[in-house]
């Protein structure tokens, strides 16, 4: 605020009066740079999967991997995806972007297992909008058939909020089910959908969001929270994830109240596609 102040006396004083501050423009350059470039970046190959295992609490053995995806930005370097998902969103271009990365990990994780390595579930993060749009199911389909990848060892991540939606979620979500893919909630926890919305949908996989197991064991409360996932997901007959699981302490808790698997920053930080493969061929179950 006080550099808001200090701007509006500075060009006032000059009588150019500006609502904006420098910070505020580079914000909404930045943006400008990033709507714009979205199309080329896709055509020019810009995107990249990065690849986050997912622990087997119970076993230490990797039981599959979150793709997630970065944009390799020619002059800002890597953007982070909570930055440009939201922008493709709103311009369409999630669908495209969305199909690309659909396609890139199915076939990236056919040729892991062709190369010997045990099959790995594959875990993708889908927005709305594409779940909304008519081809969904005919491009995951089409993944399927293309990459030859088992459709057991697809995970589809929808966050909890999506669940407001349930109506219209519903229709997709049972025509999703015949094909044999898993389905997860993301973020599970922080949503603002109510609980009743789990009747209506079929889910395999419930993850709880990582803000709830930072405070893990400081705090009971968190602590509280996080068994009582657990035993929901124990009564849905689905199984628990936990997000962003940093620290040993956090991991031993998990594992003693029978949280199933859990991913995070303790085991791996999310890996480009090659370092990813040379994880999985040198991993040690503790
Ligand atoms: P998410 O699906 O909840 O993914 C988990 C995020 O937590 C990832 O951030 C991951 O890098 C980060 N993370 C993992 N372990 C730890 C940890 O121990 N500590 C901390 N602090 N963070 C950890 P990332 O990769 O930046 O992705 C952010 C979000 O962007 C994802 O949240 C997901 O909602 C979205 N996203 C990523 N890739 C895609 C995609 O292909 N399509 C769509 N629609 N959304 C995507
Ligand atoms: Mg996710
Ligand atoms: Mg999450
Ligand atoms: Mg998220």
């Amino acid at each position: 605020h006080a550099d808001v102040a200090m701007y509006h006396a500075k060009s006032s004083g000059r009588n150019n009066y500006t609502f904006y501050t420098p910070d505020m423009s580079k914000a909404i350059s930045r943006r400008l740079q990033l709507e714009n470039g979205l199309l080329r970046a896709l055509k020019n190959g810009e995107f990249i999967v990065q690849y986050q295992p997912k622990i087997h609490l119970e076993t230490g053995e990797i039981s599959g991997a979150e793709a997630l995806l970065r944009w390799n930005h020619p002059e800002l370097g890597l953007v982070p995806p909570n930055e440009f998902i939201p922008i493709a969103e709103e311009t369409g271009l999630i669908i495209p972007i969305g199909e690309w990365v659909l396609k890139t990990s199915c076939m990236q994780s056919k040729i892991w297992q062709k190369s010997g390595l045990l099959p790995i579930n594959l875990a993708l993060n889908v927005s709305y909008q594409q779940l909304k749009t008519r081809n969904f199911i005919l491009s995951i389909q089409q993944a399927l058939a293309e990459s030859g990848l088992d459709p057991q060892f697809l995970e589809l991540e929808i966050t909890e909020s999506m669940l407001r939606e349930a109506g219209e979620l519903k229709i997709v979500l049972d025509a999703l089910r015949p094909i044999g893919i898993k389905l997860a909630i993301d973020d599970f926890g922080v949503g603002y959908s109510s609980l009743s919305m789990l009747q209506y949908v079929d889910i395999n996989n419930l993850k709880i969001d990582m803000s709830l197991i930072k405070d893990i064991p400081e705090s009971t409360k968190a602590e509280a929270i996080a068994k009582t996932i657990i035993e929901l997901g124990k009564n849905l007959n689905c199984t628990i994830t936990a997000e962003g699981v940093e620290t040993k302490e956090q991991f031993d808790f998990l594992k003693k109240n029978n949280c199933h698997f859990g991913q995070g920053y303790l085991f791996s930080r999310p890996l480009d596609g090659s370092d990813f493969e040379k994880l999985l061929r040198n991993w040690r179950k503790d």
